[in-house]
Formats: structure tokens, C-alpha cells, sequence
């Protein structure tokens, strides 16, 4: 399963950090918003291209779809949610 990092859009965020990563299976829509703060945000890697969906992901959603969500708190540090 790829881990997916994702940039705010729209300034940093006092919840995510402005950056965060979400472990996703391949089958899953693109992430368009922060799940913590509902921010828009853009994918820095990326290796599929799927069709997009605005579907709005919460966090507990993402626990409940099996989703990991991790915080990055420093260089190569996360932080589980
Ligand atoms: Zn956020």
C-alpha cells in the first residue's frame, strides 16, 4: 500500500502541520482536503492516476476504512493518530 503526502494548498495548519501522510489503498479517491482541518490540499507523490472525486475524507472515516493516519511531528518522524 503507498503512503500518499500531501501539502496544504492553503497556507500551514495548526492541526496537520500543513503536512501530513496518508497510507491509502491504490482503489481509493484522490484526497482533496485535510482530514483533520478540511483544508484543500494538493498531493506531492503521486503514483496513480485516478479519476477525482470531491469526497470529502474525515478522520474517522479514514480510521474507519482501515485508513493509518500519520502526523509528521519532524524529519522522518510520525506521529500516529
Ligand atoms: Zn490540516
Amino acid at each position: 500500500m503507498p503512503i500518499y503526502e500531501y501539502e496544504l494548498c492553503d497556507g500551514a495548519c495548526k492541526v496537520c502541520g500543513g503536512k501530513f501522510t496518508l497510507r491509502r489503498p491504490v482503489t481509493a479517491e484522490p484526497l482533496t482536503k485535510c482530514p483533520l482541518c478540511k483544508r484543500a490540499v494538493k498531493k506531492l507523490i503521486s503514483t496513480f492516476n485516478s479519476p477525482q472525486k470531491l469526497k470529502p475524507l474525515s478522520i474517522t472515516d479514514a480510521k474507519k476504512s482501515g485508513f493509518t493516519v500519520l502526523k509528521k511531528i519532524g524529519k522522518g518522524e510520525y506521529e500516529k493518530q
